[in-house]
């Protein structure tokens, strides 16, 4: 706004000092015209047979003339004052300006880097810390998104609640920062496995939570289930130990396991502590032997 009021006043200030130019030069022509006039008076007073009565005439006329000139030397000192005063407050207005815009332009940095930041700390809030993964939140927000879409286009829809067994050994035997490269490894292995458009998300300590997007048969999520059991299984070297990392996963599938998200998690949580101990260690909720809940 402020900006904008000096632009505004710099090009008044430029119209002003048009006006003081164009009256300067007025005054110049002025003094052209009575220099034109006293040579031609000169003309006349040097020629030899000139009447008594012409050359006063003369005499007037270069009077006069020089009457004018005398009066436009005074007019061009008084707009040369008002001509440096006009520059002067133009200079002085251009100087607020790019002071104004100068203060524009860090508002709109630090604005940008508020926005960076905001998308950052939004980006945190999302994110769990250790693995990179979508945490619980985002998995939540998933979810509901994922049924509604799924309701919208009569899609199945599945959520895979997976746990590591015995984790608390990895902790207790080689420390908790073993513990966390596992978890890593774990995450690592579960992101490559699905597909781009499912999610992966760490739930909390040793537990991770898949969702699988347009499921068409239920046949095919247990078999990526007891995929995933295996890939995660596969012999992994940490810290220069040699671990096989054991999961239990349970299965609830949309509609049939449940048609909110809370019943859908609750009974693919269930159905993981079902499937520990197993020797697939992966059951789907419906074959549980679980009343379905909700
Ligand atoms: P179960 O076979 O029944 O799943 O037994 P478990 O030992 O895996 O037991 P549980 O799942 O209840 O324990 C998970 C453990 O994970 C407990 C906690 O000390 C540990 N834990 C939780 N968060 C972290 C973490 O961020 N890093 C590490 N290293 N350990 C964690
Ligand atoms: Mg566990």
């Amino acid at each position: 706004m402020e900006s904008k009021n000096l632009k505004k006043k710099v090009s008044a200030k430029s119209a002003s000092l048009g006006g003081v130019l164009k009256k300067n030069e007025k005054i110049k022509k002025t003094v052209k015209k009575a220099a034109g006039e006293l040579t031609s008076v000169n003309e006349i007073l040097k020629q030899e047979k000139v009447s008594v009565q012409i050359m006063k005439q003369a005499l007037t006329q270069n009077e006069d003339a020089e009457q004018k000139v005398a009066e436009a030397a005074e007019d061009l000192k008084l707009v040369n004052v008002q001509l440096a005063e006009e520059i002067a407050e133009r200079i002085m207005i251009e100087s607020q300006l790019a002071d104004t815009e100068t203060d524009l332009a860090e508002a709109r940095d630090d604005l940008s880097k508020a926005q960076v930041k905001t998308e950052e700390a939004q980006q945190i809030a999302l994110q769990d810390a250790l693995t990179g993964l979508p945490n619980r939140i985002s998995f939540q927000q998933g979810l509901d998104h994922g049924l509604i879409q799924a309701k919208r286009h009569g899609w199945g829809l599945a959520v895979l609640f997976i746990d590591i067994d015995k984790f608390k050994n990895i902790n207790d035997s080689y420390g908790h920062d073993m513990g966390d490269q596992v978890l890593v490894m774990v995450a690592n292995r579960l992101t490559s496995f699905v597909r781009d458009e499912d999610i992966v998300s760490r739930w909390g300590g040793d537990e991770f939570v898949c969702l699988l997007f347009e499921v068409k048969q239920e046949a095919d999520v247990t078999r990526l289930a007891e995929k995933l059991i295996h890939r995660i299984a596969e012999a992994c070297e940490v810290n220069g130990i040699v671990l096989s990392i054991k999961a239990s996963i349970g299965i609830a599938i949309y509609p049939t396991d449940g048609d909110t998200a809370d019943v859908l998690f609750k009974n693919a949580d269930t159905a993981m502590y079902k499937a520990k101990g197993t020797e697939k260690r992966v059951v789907l909720f419906r074959s549980s032997g679980e009343r379905k809940a909700g």
